[in-house]
């Protein structure tokens, strides 16, 4: 049968086919001859940690192999007393408000919550300059390229110039945006926000006026703009999705228009769902349904939409969610200082809806204290512990089910809720990972089994000495080259925000 095969001429297909195979072997010499192996202590690969196992990346940032030797890599990264983990993906942020951080924690009137920080953050986003938008986007992520973030969906929605109208170059706040990922050095994915109005039956809100896009197809041109100038698809360093506000801002034919145009471009598609109650209620009152129900009902739940909050869904909805393949992003640490409540995580496993993690309003920037929060507030709520735990038959799956199925969270179910190849150590992936340091203070004392429960559970940006995205260190002994340059300018920016007159 084989030799009747070599025989016979090659049709089209097999030609193609051999072309391709002849190519990859042609690629993969130059590539391994370029490599760089990053030798650490350990690796996280497949949900354990390995010993004595070279990371080998190509010069286009790609993973070739991972192996016991470095073959004919043509440099070695060593990397004593640390341990190599994915890069964990930030799903949801709103880097401008990385200025407001702290600044609302006081009380100035009788009752504090959601709305009345969303004033305050209203009056920030009123003030900010291109320029601005720049420099702060880039403080936030320098801080969490050293938390081991390696990419970040940005949420963005300040459009318009401060008068509400709109600039002259299409998209350009949100081109200053991803100019500041890029000098930091971490991948992005821009989600372009659609808010249409205040609300249902509510009058325009000035505040509100550089987030506004009235009119639907001036919206499609930018994201098309965007989409057209930026988007590198998955396997690059910018990606393009859009982003229906919430069912409050964008009323209900706009939703599946934007739908569909997500599914057109196949680009990620995220809406803020269910943060507040008050939103609930406003979305039953203007359609009978309550905010999932009405996306289901529109067409948006799918594989590539995400859920950012899902706080206030009940158990039918995480069900409708899960059917769809659909995920929930939850920003823990935002949640819990804006008062938003929990993220039903327990309900929506057991549906099969996947979640990730934001960081958010930025009050705090730390990823890894986003999940173990989820499972932390889950334990508070219901006097158990180990909520989130995967069934585990052995004493070494119990340890590390928890901590791997919260770490696959920030990691591989970020990457795919942003449509970019991340989040896993597997040749093919990029080379995005962190490093952590084995002799952290808290980390002292873990060994294989018990160190990703130890990072999960106790570690922290201290730990994080390495970042490497698509094979470029942009953070070494945790530092980025130019952290001081940043933070000058922004703390500069600061001062002109926030000084008395
Ligand atoms: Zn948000």
């Amino acid at each position: 049968m084989e030799e009747q095969c070599k025989r016979r001429p090659a049709c089209d297909g097999e030609r193609a086919l051999l072309r391709m195979e002849l190519w990859f072997t042609r690629m993969s010499a130059t590539q391994t001859k370029d490599a760089t192996a990053w030798l650490a202590d350990l690796v996280y690969v497949n949900g354990r940690f390995e010993k004595d196992l070279a990371l080998v990346c190509d010069r286009n940032g790609r993973i070739v192999r991972l192996a016991r030797d470095i073959g004919d890599a043509a440099s070695v990264v060593r990397l004593r007393g640390r341990a190599i983990l994915p890069g964990l993906v930030n799903a949801h942020s709103h880097a401008f408000q990385r200025a407001l951080r702290a600044r609302t924690e006081g009380r100035r009137r009788a009752h504090e919550s959601f709305w009345t920080w969303r004033e305050m953050m209203y009056e920030l986003a009123a003030r900010l300059a291109p320029e601005d938008v720049y420099d702060v986007s880039r403080m936030a992520f320098l801080e969490m390229a050293l938390g081991g973030i390696t990419a970040v969906g940005e949420f963005h929605y300040l459009h318009n110039a401060s008068d509400g109208t709109p600039y002259a170059e299409t998209g350009l706040l949100a081109k200053e945006v991803v100019r500041a990922a890029r000098d930091v050095g971490l991948k992005i994915c821009l989600l372009d926000v659609l808010y249409m109005r205040a609300g249902f039956n509510v009058e325009p809100n000035q505040s509100q006026k550089r987030f506004f896009t009235p009119d639907l197809s001036r919206y499609f041109l930018r994201v098309e703009t965007l989409l057209g100038e930026l988007d590198e698809g998955p396997d690059g360093r910018v990606r393009v999705g859009v982003a229906p506000h919430s069912v409050r801002a964008v009323p209900r034919e706009a939703l599946r228009e934007t739908a569909r145009l997500a599914s057109k471009r196949d680009c990620p598609c995220h809406m803020h769902v269910a943060e507040q109650p008050a939103e609930v209620e406003a979305c039953l009152q203007e359609h009978g349904r309550t905010p999932v129900r009405l996306l289901a009902e529109e067409e948006l739940l799918s594989e590539r939409f995400t859920a950012v909050h899902a706080i206030s869904i009940d158990l039918e909805e995480s069900e409708l969610l899960g059917r769809a393949r659909s995920f929930v992003c939850a920003c823990p640490t935002t949640e819990r200082n804006l008062g938003d409540g929990i993220v039903p995580a327990d309900a929506l496993c057991d549906a099969g809806v996947r979640i990730s993690f934001g960081t958010d309003s930025h009050a705090q920037t730390d990823l890894l204290e986003d999940t173990r929060e989820l499972e932390l507030n889950l334990r508070l709520r219901r006097g158990e512990r180990a909520v989130l735990a995967p069934p585990a038959e052995t004493d070494e799956a119990a340890l590390g089910g928890l901590a791997a199925r919260l770490f696959a969270m920030a990691t591989v179910n970020g990457a795919q809720c942003l449509g970019v190849n991340a989040g896993t150590l597997a040749p093919g992936s990029a080379a995005d990972f962190f490093t952590v340091d084995l002799q952290d203070v808290a980390l002292a004392g873990a060994d294989a089994q018990s160190l990703l429960p130890h990072i999960i559970f106790a570690g922290g940006r201290s730990a994080v000495r390495d970042v490497v995205v698509g094979g470029h260190r942009i953070v070494e002994d945790g530092r980025h080259p130019v952290q001081d340059i940043i933070v000058e300018r922004f703390t500069k920016l600061q001062r002109r925000l926030w000084s008395q007159p």
